[in-house]
């Protein structure tokens, strides 16, 4: 007797893989580095008692759309809430991804894309962007026109090279018939966002994905959204499970955006803090590239990667190291922390490599 056999082709998928190592410094997934308010946390206490826990939840979500529609300036409509940007992802590709059809992934890029392409069957072209890590309209037409793909995957600012893509990038992809997808898990980094550089009318196959796991410090909470023309949405209420947004959820989402105002605080604060970590790492032996999130790419100049970051651990800080990864060579990647930790992570690494 053995145990019967998956669908083919999941034993060929990887799994996503984050190595979880303990160190007192840890700089490797890009969390917020300080917990939500505590006036948060008071008010989802009190709204505990108020939930009815023995009904099942809005499915249609609508507090919760109709406050995110008022923040982006768009329909309640235009917006469809899932447990994570992961799952807003995997919804998408259940809707327009599938067997027969395929996803364009420009990388190097979030290793997620890929992977949720797969589980849902899409076929996945890659193609490779520029040396610098960037994407030019060249690239984005060529990637197009020779692939014809059926969804065109953006990353804005990139993880984990920590760029924006260019405007005329997003826009060489709008030219296209695919569905856009522009994951901006990071976008309250950058200097702007896709519905910042695209007008109303050109919106009909832009998505913009985001969560309130990094600049709303509630990665643990497993909320997102998606920024959606209408008739998109519909097509992912469609694959969604039904009440798959529990009610606690829906309220918690609804009192963290009552704190827009620190988030916004929390977002000037790292972007600072990311500014002196540069500074710090400009006079060292590592390649740094420009960031527009709350994290830093670098590459050692003259030691080896992997034991670089063996030495940041020896002295317990956890960076993520994707220096064995394809187009990532000797890459390895800080997330911006509280003041503190960043010192730590900068004193480790002048240690480690070397004035
Ligand atoms: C962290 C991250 C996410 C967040 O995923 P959630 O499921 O919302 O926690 C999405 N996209 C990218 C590129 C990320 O780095």
């Amino acid at each position: 007797m053995s145990t019967p056999a998956p669908r083919p082709g999941l034993s060929s998928l990887a799994g996503y893989y984050s190595p979880q190592v303990t160190a007192s410094v840890r700089l490797n997934s890009n969390e917020s580095p300080v917990a939500p308010p505590d006036s948060f946390v008071e008010k989802l206490k009190n709204a505990l008692d108020q939930i009815s826990l023995h009904r099942y939840p809005d499915r249609q979500v609508n507090a919760l759309r109709e406050a995110l529609a008022d923040r982006e300036g768009v329909l309640p409509s235009e917006i469809f809430c899932a447990n994570g940007s992961d799952e807003v992802l995997q919804s998408l590709f259940l809707a327009y991804g599938g067997p027969g059809r395929s996803v364009l992934i420009f990388e190097p890029t979030y290793a997620l894309h890929s992977e949720i392409a797969r589980i849902t069957g899409t076929q996945v072209i890659t193609a490779e962007r520029s040396d610098g890590f960037t994407l030019s309209e060249e690239i984005v037409s060529a990637a197009i026109t020779s692939h014809q793909p059926d969804i065109v995957m953006l990353c804005s600012p990139n993880n984990p090279t920590g760029l924006t893509e260019p405007v005329e990038a997003l826009r060489a992809a709008l030219d296209s018939s695919a569905l856009v997808l522009v994951d901006e898990a990071y976008g309250q980094f950058a200097s702007y966002r896709a519905h910042d550089v695209v007008d109303p009318t050109d919106r009909e196959r832009l998505v913009a994905i985001h969560t309130f796991s990094k600049t709303w410090a509630l990665a643990g909470l497993r909320l997102g959204y998606a920024v959606a023309p209408s008739p998109v949405v519909e097509n992912l209420e469609l694959v969604a499970m039904p009440y798959h947004l529990s009610s606690i959820t829906q309220r918690a989402g609804l009192l963290a955006l009552e704190g827009q105002g620190e988030m916004e605080a929390r977002v000037l604060t790292l972007k600072e803090e990311r500014q002196r970590i540069e500074d710090a790492m400009a006079p060292l032996a590592v390649k740094v590239w420009p960031s527009e999130a709350n994290f830093i790419l670098f590459r050692p100049t003259t030691l080896v990667s992997n034991d670089v970051w063996q030495g940041l651990l020896d002295r317990s800080v956890l960076v993520r190291n994707f220096s064995d990864w394809p187009r990532l060579d000797g890459c390895l990647r800080v997330t911006v922390g509280t003041p503190e930790e960043n010192e730590a992570f900068i004193t480790a690494l002048r240690e480690v490599v070397g004035q």
